[in-house]
């Protein structure tokens, strides 16, 4: 029978392998991703959910927020946002492209 000393050594060799092959995945998708000076963060409007993730990773600030009306009358709630890229700060660095749970934002020439 296991005992629960080698069922929590199994975990946690499990969470490092699964950890190690997330890494790895997420170090594959960035190298697939364009980017750098000549590139320029662009967000599709219709596939942003507003949850202010890619605000929070971008360290140029170049990401903003700005309130639209709800598509739907019959939702309610007291606003609802989208996010812009300030392109003149946009340094390329794709880092909003990976944090954005929607896949609304890929990188296009400047
Ligand atoms: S690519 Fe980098 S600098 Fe440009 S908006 Fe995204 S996180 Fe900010
Ligand atoms: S992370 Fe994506 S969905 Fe969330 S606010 Fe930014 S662009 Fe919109």
């Amino acid at each position: 029978m296991t005992s629960s000393d080698e069922l929590r050594k199994r975990r946690e060799q499990e969470a490092i392998r699964i950890r190690t092959s997330l890494n790895r995945l997420r170090g594959e998708q960035r190298a697939a991703i364009k980017g750098g000076e000549t590139t320029v963060a662009f967000v599709e409007e219709r596939l942003c959910i507003g949850c202010d993730q890619c605000t929070i990773v971008c360290d140029d600030d170049a990401i903003e927020m700005y309130k639209v009306a709800m598509a739907s009358p019959l939702i309610q709630v007291e606003s609802n946002q989208k996010a812009k890229i300030l392109r003149a700060d946009c340094t390329g660095c794709r880092l909003c492209v990976l944090a954005c749970p929607t896949d609304a934002i890929t990188m296009i020439d400047r």
